[in-house]
């Protein structure tokens, strides 16, 4: 509790009149001026040193003015006494007041300075109540001194902290000192990290009497190192889910940082940052990727170097690793900060590429085909090597459509000059095959086929072959003379066997003829010539006549070597005319022939020769299987059909032998025959004709029945609507 300094000044001056006025006025034998002590000791604790001082001398005053005053001349020896031993307890009141005066300033002064701390410093006793609260803890905790002082310090701020309360005062009580991080409630509701200084005092018998507690609020200092933390983390985090390993080092190339990638290496952590990269780069790359590295260090320029790092199982891959310096605003470098990328998989892929591209080259130049790609809408062009082989230019020349035009064959440059029309038209797909004059005098024939590659894209292209058939073409064209040669041999071969057939066929009305002469002689030389007569019998000769110089003239043609030639023929025809050639045959193996033709008649685009080998052939092999045949009629069932829209069908089937499972497969086969005296060329020849003719031909066996001979022709583009 303090006290007024003015109530207390003049209660001082009213105990100092009291005591004067008794001192002067009053008969008491008693040194009543000791009292002055009382205001000496007021004055001093309430106001300045000089007041004090003049209170002492003024009180000094008073005791001699009262004794002067109540005693005359007449000094006895009891007042004096009196008088001087109240004047020396004046004396040493106001001495001691003085020096007490003094200390309290002092400590005064050195309360204030505790108060110009930021700390908030608060003292309290062993029960934890508050005796000290300083300005800082007024203004950390929001309660003024007044309304600290004396309250229990843990529960007004609440505190609590990690460590128990006991726990810390058992350390404080051991040490002397505690020192760690509290959470308080401020007066106004809200939470407050507090870093705590404790400080045990004890009295001078060594007995704990006070805690001197210094704190400093962290609340936001604690808010921000756990933000940086996050940010640490979530950093961190960041650079380990790079899917790369990433590195930093220091200016001269000392690894300082690895990424949580580096455990597929095997690697955790930098401490032997040394060797790190000797341990884990392949012997034969490591030398080039030091040199790169020592240099980059050196020149400060990015470093990048592709080497096979060892993984923890042992296996080499392939990796980039690069590296980029960080520089301070003086360009001196402070760090690298580097990436290693795995890039197996593109080296792989890239191998994969040479070597598919060393075969499709070895390909191309092995079938003599090469790659010619366009790119829409300009036309420019890429061609492979064995392109540029084809056309025969050096590879230096940027290939064009004028290149190709230059070697182009005079009579193919219009058909050339619309392919490339259409391609750059846009039509998905371009075959054409044309021929090529080499500057050597030479013709090529090439087959060039190309499809339009992503024609719904911004840049469509035609991707294309270009094939060198030239060889082809020759060996086609031999195969083809060898065919029609033997074509003709095999037809010679079997009009020497239909010779009794055809002499039948020619002598029969060569007979007609001679038998007509007569009757028209005999008509003549009548009495009466009738002329009717004579007329017809003429007429039936000169029929007879035709007649034998068609089969002449078709016995000729079969016989006359010649290279085929197509028109549009009419099937039923042909086989009605084969027929007829072999009709003698026919007749001596007593077949009987049942034809049925198709209505309207198809039209096929034939060699007329060729096609009448084939059905003869067919009707002979039919005859010959059947000539055994007792046991049932010899028929041979001869048939024309449209087989689907664009094919039409010849039937040929006979009731012979039939064919055997065994024989089946190879019946077409050349010098296949079961027959003593037979060739094998016949089924043979015909095969190689229908199929020149776009067609195919086939056999069935009924079992026991006889054989089916069957082939089919496309029928003539003008007349396959009409089926
Ligand atoms: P070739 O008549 O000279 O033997 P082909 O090539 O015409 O030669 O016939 C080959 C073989 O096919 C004949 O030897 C015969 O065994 C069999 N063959 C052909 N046509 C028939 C048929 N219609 N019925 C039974 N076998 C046949």
């Amino acid at each position: 509790m303090r006290h007024d300094p003015r109530v207390l000044s003049v209660l001082a001056a009213a105990v100092a009149l009291v005591v004067f006025l008794i001192d002067a006025f009053t008969p008491l034998d008693i040194a009543i001026a000791v009292l002055y002590v009382v205001v000496v000791l007021l004055v001093a604790s309430t106001s300045s040193r000089p007041a004090a001082i003049l209170t002492s001398w003024g009180c000094v005053a008073l005791t001699v003015i009262a004794f002067a005053m109540s005693h005359d001349e007449h000094y006895s020896g009891g007042p004096v006494a009196r008088c001087l031993v109240s004047l020396l307890a004046i004396a040493t009141a106001s001495v001691l007041a003085l020096r007490n005066q003094k200390s309290t300033a002092t400590l005064q002064e050195q309360l204030q300075l505790l108060d110009l701390t930021h700390d908030a410093i608060v003292v309290y006793d062993m029960n934890d109540l508050i005796t000290f609260w300083n300005q800082g803890a007024e203004q950390l905790y929001g309660w003024t001194t007044q309304q600290a002082i004396g309250q229990p310090v843990h529960e007004l701020t609440q505190t609590r902290s990690s460590v128990s309360l006991d726990e810390i005062r058992r350390e404080l009580l051991r040490s002397g000192r505690w020192q760690g991080e509290l959470q308080h409630v401020r007066n106004d509701g809200t939470t407050v990290v507090i870093s705590s200084r404790w400080a045990l005092w004890r009295d001078a018998k060594g007995k704990p009497r006070a805690v001197l507690a210094t704190n400093n609020d962290i609340t936001v200092r604690k808010q921000m190192e756990g933000e940086l933390r996050r940010q640490k983390d979530e950093l961190r985090a960041t650079i380990d889910a790079i899917p790369g390993m990433v590195w930093s080092s220091s200016s001269d190339g000392r690894l300082v940082f690895i990424n949580r990638r580096w455990n597929e290496l095997g690697v955790t952590c930098v401490e032997n940052d040394g060797d790190i990269w000797r341990s884990i780069v392949h012997p034969d790359d490591y030398g080039a990727m030091q040199r790169a590295w020592r240099e980059a260090i050196a020149t400060g320029a990015p470093f990048e170097s592709v080497s096979r790092i060892r993984h923890s199982d042992g296996v080499y891959r392939w990796m980039h690793i690069g590296a980029e310096p960080l520089r301070d605003s003086a360009g001196k470098i402070l760090r690298w900060y580097g990436v290693n990328t795995d890039i197996e998989e593109r080296k792989q892929a890239e191998q994969a590429l040479a070597r598919s591209e060393a075969f499709l080259s070895d390909a191309q130049r092995l079938s003599r085909t090469g790659s010619i790609a366009t790119k829409l809408p300009g036309g420019e062009m890429w061609w492979s090597d064995e392109t540029y082989r084809i056309f025969d230019y050096s590879k230096d020349v940027a290939p064009s459509f004028q290149l190709i035009l230059a070697r182009a064959h005079p009579e193919d440059i219009a058909l050339m000059r619309q392919a490339y029309q259409q391609s750059l038209a846009g039509v998905p797909l371009i075959d054409l095959e044309h021929r090529l004059a080499m500057p050597d005098g030479s013709v090529k024939h090439v087959h060039y086929v190309a499809r339009l590659a992503a024609p719904q894209s911004a840049n469509p292209e035609y991707v294309g072959a270009l094939m060198d058939v030239t060889e082809r073409r020759a060996a086609q064209e031999a195969l083809d003379r060898s065919t029609a040669e033997l074509a003709h041999v095999t037809r010679v071969t079997m009009l020497g066997e239909l010779a009794a057939s055809i002499a039948h066929e020619v002598t029969q009305p060569l007979a007609a003829i001679a038998t007509c002469g007569d009757a028209a002689l005999r008509w003549l030389n009548r009495p009466q010539p009738d002329l009717k007569e004579v007329g017809q019998s003429i007429n039936q000769m000169i029929h007879d006549a035709r007649r034998a110089s068609d089969v002449i003239r078709q016995i000729r043609s079969m016989a006359q070597k010649r290279d085929p030639s197509h028109a549009v023929l009419d099937l039923n025809a042909i086989v009605r005319e084969s027929i007829e050639l072999v009709r003698r045959e026919l007749d001596a193996h007593r077949v009987e022939v049942d034809a049925d033709y198709a209505s309207p008649a198809p039209s096929v685009c034939a060699d007329r020769v060729q096609l009448q080998q084939v059905v003869i052939n067919l009707v002979m092999n039919g005859v010959q299987a059947m000539s055994g045949i007792t046991a049932r009629p010899r028929e041979l069932r001869i048939r024309t059909r449209s087989f689907d829209a664009r094919h039409a069908l010849v039937v040929v089937e006979d009731s012979g032998t039939g064919i055997s499972e065994e024989n089946a497969g190879r019946l077409f086969n050349a010098f296949f025959t079961t027959k003593a005296e037979g060739m094998g060329m016949g089924l043979s020849i015909c095969r190689s004709i229908v199929e020149a003719h776009g067609g195919r031909i086939w056999a069935e066996s009924q079992e026991g029945k006889g054989a089916v001979m069957q082939f089919v022709l496309p029928l003539d583009e003008a007349k396959r609507n009409e089926y």
